[in-house]
């Protein structure tokens, strides 16, 4: 499917928005733009990745895919209770830390290795596939026979040690930006994944830290609109990272469909103000089902629609 929003003429960009950085790499750059070239924003031009599971999704071919859950995975009964919600109201994957890289020694870590012991009956209850952060390479051996999309978060975004093992496996890196990262710093780590010949990389803007301080994170779009017209990777928004307040994830989510993402990454949880992880930023249920009707009217505006699952092949 392509569909295409709006054509432009980057005419009268000062030379240097046409030039490639000097510094960037290869792998996955779409060539720059020329004078006078028209600039068509398409929402599939690139390449896109599939995440197999207990069932399928394709996340980068034009529609826009729907990952939700809660920040952490807490016990059994909130991640079954938020997958089989989050599912009902559009979702196509489930999302949930295992190992939590909290900025507090003191704060909730994550279950580790005893959520293993769930995770698959879960998934395959509701037969959604499971994106969760990967932190350390000696996490592998559990996350490949649990986990579809391995999530690599902001803080590891440098650890090129543990996206070089990525490199190795023929899985989905969800690769976000670091707080401070350049959209070029952000490309290259891509490249380490890449190099090692896991092409199945998808990129996820969540807010870079500015001196705004209204909202905790800023959420940078510029970078997704960039990013679809100079590289072929599918790219994903965070908008409750990039915001870290609840009422600003919706009119947040519709802005960054209209800018081009092919999907986006919600915090959901059955009672917000009780989450282990990021409470203040969690939606409801409802909530999450409000802001899906407003993003499905979005794409649908714009000649594209929400991913759906399909079954493993
Ligand atoms: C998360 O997704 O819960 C998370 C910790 O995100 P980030 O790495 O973007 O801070
Ligand atoms: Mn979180």
């Amino acid at each position: 499917m392509m569909s295409e929003m709006t054509t432009t003429t980057s005419k009268n960009l000062p030379n240097n928005l046409n030039a490639a950085p000097a510094s960037m790499g290869t792998a996955h750059r779409l060539p720059m733009l020329t004078a006078n070239r028209p600039v068509k924003i398409s929402f599939a031009h690139g390449s896109s990745s599939l995440v197999s599971g207990p069932s399928e999704v394709l996340i980068g071919d034009g529609r826009v895919a729907l990952i939700a859950g809660p920040c952490a995975i807490e016990s059994h009964e909130v991640l079954l209770e938020t997958a089989q919600a989050v599912k009902a109201s559009g979702a196509c994957c489930l999302r949930g830390g295992i190992y939590k890289m909290r900025t507090s020694p003191d704060s909730f870590q994550g279950l580790g290795e005893s959520a293993f012991s769930f995770i698959s009956e879960v998934k395959r209850a509701v037969g959604l596939p499971l994106a969760s952060e990967i932190t350390d390479p000696r996490q592998l051996g559990d996350f490949v026979d649990s986990v579809e999309m391995f999530q690599v978060g902001s803080r590891n975004m440098y650890n090129y040690e543990l996206l070089k093992e990525l490199g190795a496996l023929n899985k989905p890196v969800l690769l976000k930006r670091a707080f401070a990262a350049t959209v070029d710093e952000w490309l290259k780590a891509a490249d380490y994944v890449v190099k090692g010949g896991n092409e199945n990389v998808i990129l996820c803007e969540r807010g870079i830290r500015t001196f705004e301080n209204t909202s905790r994170n800023t959420l940078d779009l510029n970078s997704v609109a960039y990013l679809k017209m100079h590289s072929s990777y599918p790219v994903i928004v965070d908008p409750s990272h990039g915001t870290g307040r609840p009422e600003l994830i919706g009119p947040m989510s519709l802005a960054a469909i209209a800018a081009g993402a092919d999907g986006l990454i919600i915090e959901v949880h059955p009672h917000p103000i009780h989450a282990l992880s990021d409470a203040h930023q969690a939606l409801s249920f409802d909530q999450f089902a409000a802001i899906v009707g407003d993003v499905r009217r979005v794409a649908e505006a714009l000649g594209r629609k929400l991913t759906t699952v399909e079954p493993a092949t």
